[in-house]
């Protein structure tokens, strides 16, 4: 989609620092971060939401999913707990209508979020 941020993002014409990215998926780090690790997963192809992807019912769900979990690891953040979250729809924060997996790590998390 030629005026979404994050597809531009993946077609690298705009810059962010890209700390993972697998076949059909891109991690590059929140430009406005909520914890010492705050990266954002997003499949390359777009999809609004959540709903969206899980819709597509292709695997790709399956892959933002464990690179989610990869860039944990590479984070250093497993040990100490980590959260993975999709804001779906603007009732629940959602800004960019890109699907994205939020993952935060490096401090202590507390719950219920807000
Ligand atoms: P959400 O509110 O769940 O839709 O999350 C959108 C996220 O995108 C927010 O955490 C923003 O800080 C982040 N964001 C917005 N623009 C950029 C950008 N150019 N590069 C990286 N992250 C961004």
């Amino acid at each position: 989609m030629s005026d979404c941020l994050f597809c531009k993002i993946v077609a690298k014409e705009i810059p962010a620092e890209i700390v993972y990215e697998t076949g059909r998926a891109l991690a590059f780090r929140d430009v406005n971060p909520q914890a010492p690790t705050h990266v954002l997963v997003v499949p390359k192809a777009h999809h609004a939401d959540a709903a969206a992807l899980a819709r597509a019912d292709d695997g790709l769900a399956d892959e933002v999913l464990k690179a989610a979990h990869e860039v944990a690891v590479r984070e250093g953040v497993t040990e100490g707990g980590y959260r993975i979250v999709f804001n779906t729809g603007a009732g629940a924060g959602q800004t960019v209508f890109h699907v994205h997996a939020h993952v935060l790590g490096g401090r202590a998390l507390t719950w219920p979020p807000g």
